[in-house]
């Protein structure tokens, strides 16, 4: 037997379109056990333990499975064979459509296998798609196409300016939590510097990951003028997780304050930091996409509720960082609106949030923060819905992206 969560707030989270602010694309090919399993983890394979024995794993098999007809809880073995039977084209349009994500912005940077590109992804949801622009990727664009050191600073700036105005685009990321973690000086790096840090990069080659050139990329995501997303907290193997502390980064927001919106993603587990950072700076905006889908639904109001305790209801949005499998679309989305509901509607229940309050939080962070920041038109007010248009309220500060 399951209890369905009721109440005024969970069917307003239920109804409510989504904007997932970071995300990926699906794959577009068939998956074998082998091929999902690795997927469903953030690290190596662990020979004799399946990745569906974990949190990830069961939440798969626990919400995945009906919308690919097969019962709650399915075995891998069945689950793997009806993935199979449906084909990757329907398993993918499944997931996407269930997950009712109405506008994804695709971070484009990062495909080790086939996956879809941002306008595949959005017809097989039925939604709309943007584009976000690594910066890394087009770093090592530039140094892979040739480059004297004494020219990498504005031949990075031109591709990097000419990647921005390709239409779709609506922000630029940074993966520098991998490359070299925030403990980094935090101003802007001379010339001179950058010149002799291209120097040794291009003659020895390999990802951008010299501290000079990854502060240099992080000036240059501010002078763009485009929100600039920041990997932080949780990832897979790569990173050196207490490097991706976004409190490291207190120092640089303090210089980088006025410019543009900085959007801390994942965060887990320093939800509480970021949290902390968005509160006490008015650029700084978070969201805690790729552990939604690993905690799953029976842990998703934890993370959200640490995320709340003082972020400002305007500066939280959602995201899925879905990558691979198209499950994680949907069970980033699932998270999301039943953890938030249940915590909203715990707290109009005790009386410490009015309902039309509880509303106001449900539309600003599942969709109406992603669209003021990144400049996507506001959502249409669906007709039977009586929940206060948080855009028709003064905005404090509108900015123009
Ligand atoms: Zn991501």
């Amino acid at each position: 037997m399951t209890a369905t969560p009721a109440g005024p707030v969970h069917d307003a989270l239920a109804a409510q379109p989504l904007v997932d602010h970071h995300c990926h694309g699906v794959v577009t090919g068939d998956l074998d056990r082998a091929g999902l399993e690795s997927l469903l983890t953030e690290g190596a394979a662990w020979p004799g333990i399946s990745p569906f024995d974990t949190p990830v794993g069961v939440a798969v098999r626990r919400h995945c499975a009906p919308v690919l007809g097969l019962p709650r809880h399915a075995s891998p073995r069945d689950y793997v064979a009806r993935r199979s039977a449906l084909g990757a084209d329907e398993v993918n349009r499944r997931f996407l459509r269930a997950a009712g994500t109405a506008v994804f912005c695709v971070d484009t940077g990062y495909a080790p296998l086939p996956l879809t590109s941002p306008r595949e992804l959005a017809e097989a949801a039925g939604g709309t798609a943007h584009e976000v622009v690594r910066l890394e990727s087009v770093a090592e664009a530039v140094a892979r196409a040739g480059v004297e050191p004494d020219a990498y600073a504005a031949g990075f700036r031109r591709a990097a300016e000419e990647a921005v105005r390709r239409p779709g685009v609506v922000a630029v990321k940074s993966v520098a939590a991998y490359r070299t973690g925030f403990g980094l000086d935090p101003a802007r790096p001379a010339e001179a510097e950058v010149t002799e840090a291209a120097r040794r990069w291009l003659a020895a080659g390999g990802r951008l990951a010299d501290p000079v050139l990854v502060r240099h990329l992080l000036w240059t995501a501010v002078d763009l003028g485009l929100p600039l997303q920041l990997h932080t907290g949780f990832g897979d193997n790569d990173l050196r997780l207490h490097r991706a502390d976004p409190a490291l980064l207190t120092d640089w927001l303090r210089l980088t304050a006025g410019t543009v919106p900085v959007l801390l993603l994942h965060c887990w587990p320093f939800q509480r930091q970021a949290a902390y950072l968005a509160a006490v700076f008015e650029h700084v905006y978070l969201d805690v996409g790729l552990a939604l889908h690993h905690v799953g639904p029976a842990r998703a109001r934890a993370v959200l509720e640490e995320a709340l305790e003082i972020t400002p209801f305007r500066k939280l949005l959602y995201s899925s960082d879905a990558f691979g499998p198209a499950e994680f679309h949907l069970l980033g989305a699932v998270s999301f609106r039943q953890g938030l509901a249940a915590l909203l509607q715990d707290r109009v229940d005790a009386d410490e949030l009015s309902l039309t309050d509880a509303l106001r939080v449900v539309r600003w962070t599942a969709s109406a923060n992603a669209r003021r920041l990144y400049g996507l038109p506001a959502e249409t007010e669906p007709d039977s819905e009586p929940v206060p248009d948080p855009e028709t309220e003064p905005d404090p500060d509108p900015r123009r992206v």
